[in-house]
């Protein structure tokens, strides 16, 4: 029997399935076919809710005598935008010049393809594998995140499912392979703050009640001053205003309305609640200033809604399992990778409340871009660096 040793055997089957999100595209059978033979059973939820696509996801586990290690990931993809704009079709998996391209080279059907490798030289190696290993992909994670990561550990977690560390294989590296290990993802939230005046006309401002200059009061006051300067292990908490909207064609009439959205990224000075407050202690002071309002006795008069679920700040304070994976990355690269925290969301959000997560991948360079790629060198060392983890974290 042949066991999927070659990373970039591996990566070519998996990007001629088409898995853009949500579609599985053949993508999970692909690597349900290359597990099996390593001895995995696999099991494929399929998780609903309304107002989203179904997902297929994959949970398969190998178990051995020993600890317990999770790979986490996803085989789904953004769409390729302009196929004709790419060098090579981005579902052919072409090779030139020592890179093969296509859609999820680096994001992240790589990362699944090396550790597969990696898993397959470790069992043909030592005939087995001194703990269990897990691997928990998704379809979900390009998309709304709802059907995936998150109910699939809840899921598995409900069968009697432990978990004693994990690795997301997302490409995390920013130029060279052995940058940078994720330890940890900030927080983010999100609201809309709406202030409500009185429509009018512009040459009779006392009959009205402008929301805008209200508006850019308690945008100042979200703005200014910082929420802090940054912790130990996060850079400092950042508010963006993503949009200021007033819908309002007319020259001479004044809105009845405005609004403003705005996204924080935050460090493990705030949780999601604690963030939140501030933000209304904030608008409440702000909406008491008169700035831009004389004549007006009243306070603002706005409203604050907050979107989706917050995605809470988490830090890995799991010394055996970065130890050993920057052990690794360094006697594979020679290269120490920093410790970072940097970055957006991922799906290690969901997985921080059942074990210690980390993230380590290939180069995230061209992630979501036309001609997506990856040397296939770098396939090789990043399938070394799983392999020499191995060893060493079951070891
Ligand atoms: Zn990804």
């Amino acid at each position: 029997m042949t066991l999927p040793v070659d990373p970039a055997e591996n990566l070519a089957t998996l990007i001629r399935c088409p898995s853009v999100t949500p579609m599985e595209g053949g993508a999970l059978t692909a690597l349900a076919r290359m597990l099996e033979p390593l001895g995995f059973t696999i099991e494929r939820p399929v998780f609903s809710e309304s107002g989203t696509p179904d997902v297929e996801n994959l949970y398969a586990r190998r178990s051995g005598n020993g600890p317990h290690l999770m790979f986490a990931g996803h085989t789904d993809v953004v769409p390729p935008g302009d196929e004709s704009a790419w060098t090579h079709p981005p579902f052919s998996a072409a090779v030139a010049n020592g890179e093969m391209y296509g859609r999820g080279a680096v994001d992240m059907k790589g990362g699944i393809a090396c550790f597969t490798a990696a898993v397959a030289r470790h069992v043909q190696k030592r005939g087995t594998i001194k703990g269990s290993v897990s691997f928990v992909i998704t379809g979900d994670e390009e998309g709304p995140s709802i059907n995936g990561t998150g109910k699939l550990l809840d899921w598995a977690a409900a069968k009697g499912e432990r978990w004693d560390a994990s690795i997301v294989g997302e490409p995390t590296n920013p130029e060279r392979l052995g940058d940078m290990i994720k330890i940890g993802r900030r927080g983010a939230i999100s609201g809309i703050v709406t202030v409500n005046g009185r429509q009018g006309h512009s040459a009779y401002p006392q009959l009205a009640d402008n929301p805008v200059p209200g508006l850019l009061t308690l945008c100042e006051a979200l703005l200014s001053p910082a929420f802090d300067a940054g912790t130990k292990d996060f850079q400092p908490t950042n508010l963006e205003i993503t949009s200021v909207d007033v819908g309002n064609p007319a020259a001479n009439v004044i809105p009845a309305r405005a609004t403003a959205a705005f996204n924080i990224r935050f460090g493990d000075a705030w949780t999601a609640d604690s963030l939140q407050a501030e933000v209304h202690n904030r608008l409440d002071r702000a909406a008491r200033r008169k700035k831009f309002r004389k004549g007006r006795t009243e306070p603002i008069d706005y409203d604050i809604v907050w979107r989706d679920r917050p995605s809470h700040v988490f830090l890995t304070r799991d010394d055996r399992l970065i130890d050993a994976l920057s052990g690794s990355i360094s006697a594979v690269t020679g290269r120490r990778p920093g410790l970072s925290t940097t970055g957006g969301t991922s799906d290690a959000r969901f997985i921080k409340d059942h074990c210690p997560v980390v993230e380590f991948g290939l180069v995230g360079k061209t992630m979501h871009m036309v001609d997506e790629r990856v040397a296939l060198a770098d396939l090789e060392t990043l399938t070394a660096i799983y392999e020499r983890f191995l060893e060493d974290w079951f070891g």
